[in-house]
């Protein structure tokens, strides 16, 4: 969250950022008017790859600033282009939302939730899969992050909806498991940020799938591949993830090659920057598929249906396997072939 306090106007955010061209001077000075509560050329070009949240060197968090002022100034191409659907999720939390699915599993086994993605959105047999069987599964608005509304001009919503979200998981009364990376950010990052308590346990998908695969480890066939990973915007929240899935890949016979865009230079997925610039969406898309494949991954791995879904045209026309993280553990326990690329 946005601490004035904590930032020196060192411009660092926004010299760094991939996205403007930025000197000190001009980053100085867009920072210094959003301080103050004005309208900044940077508002416009952000593609909201929350990025700028590790360059800061002190914690400041000003991609926080960026979208609390893109919502508040409400211009540019991301309100625009979103302001419609943003509305709809208001109107829906404001008038109690009914949109809710759930999937009654064995009593003793945690909840997996969706958060407010289509099922259909994820893998084609990821519910039947054995690493999820007898889970309780959840899904629809009424179990939605709300963090990733930052993308859309609705910084606020998990500041004014994030309480009713927590407390219809907690309704399950079952452990959670989140099975995309916003959820995990609302309960382990958002709600104390926010002051907001969450009575049940909970654990990131990647913690869940390295517990399942360690306690498995005789239905493994290591797979002996090298992959490329791209994270999306949420895992700069919670850098702890990385930890996790490198233990997965070891687990299962996975290499991540060593690239240019990885870690604190991963690039967006592309995704975003399609509401701004069509054209910058592809040229980092493209960059990213081509840096995957100069340094012979085999298949680019994702994590998040969103970037799953705005990648896929170019990796296929690329030529480069993408396979979503649970599919890549389903190899590995002989639920899946590896794709024909
Ligand atoms: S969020 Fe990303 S695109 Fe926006 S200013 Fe920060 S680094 Fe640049
Ligand atoms: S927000 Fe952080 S990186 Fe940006 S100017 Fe302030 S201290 Fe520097």
């Amino acid at each position: 969250m946005w601490d004035a306090a904590k930032c020196d106007l060192c411009g660092d955010c926004l010299i760094n950022c991939r996205y403007v061209d930025y000197d000190k001077n001009k980053a100085v000075s867009d920072i210094k008017l959003l301080r103050e509560g004005k309208a900044a050329d940077i508002l416009d070009s952000c593609i909201t790859c929350n990025a700028c949240f590790q360059y800061c060197p002190t914690g400041a968090d000003p991609a926080n600033l960026i979208y609390k002022m893109q919502e508040k100034i409400g211009t540019g191409p991301i309100i625009a282009t979103f302001k419609h659907f943003i509305d709809g999720v208001t109107r829906a939390f404001e008038q109690g939302s009914k949109d809710a699915q759930v999937i009654e599993g064995d009593p003793d086994k945690p909840a997996l939730s969706f958060d407010s993605f289509l099922f259909k959105q994820f893998p084609e047999g990821t519910l039947e899969s054995m690493m999820f069987k007898g889970m309780t599964v959840v899904r629809g608005r009424r179990y939605a992050s709300l963090v990733g509304m930052a993308h859309m001009g609705g910084e606020s919503l998990a500041a004014r909806y994030g309480q009713k979200v927590i407390e219809g998981l907690a309704e399950l009364g079952k452990d959670i498991v989140y099975l995309h990376n916003e959820g995990y950010v609302l309960a382990h990052v958002k709600a104390r940020e926010l002051g907001i308590a969450v009575p049940y346990k909970y654990m990131h998908l990647f913690e869940y799938l390295r517990d399942y695969l360690k306690n498995n480890q005789n239905d493994i066939t290591r797979l002996n591949k090298k992959v490329a990973y791209q994270p999306n915007c949420a895992v700069r929240w919670i850098p702890e993830q990385d930890v996790w899935l490198q233990e997965i890949f070891e687990l299962i016979g996975v290499e991540r090659v060593s690239r240019k865009y990885e870690g604190l230079n991963a690039l967006c997925c592309g995704g975003p920057a399609m509401g701004v610039n069509m054209e910058l969406a592809l040229n980092i898309q493209n960059d990213n598929i081509k840096d995957a494949m100069d340094n012979r991954a085999e298949a680019m791995i994702t994590i998040c249906p969103m970037c799953d879904y705005v990648l896929r045209g170019q990796t296929s026309k690329a030529g480069l396997p993408q396979v979503f993280i649970t599919d890549l553990c389903r190899m590995a326990i002989g639920e899946v072939s590896w794709p024909v690329s």
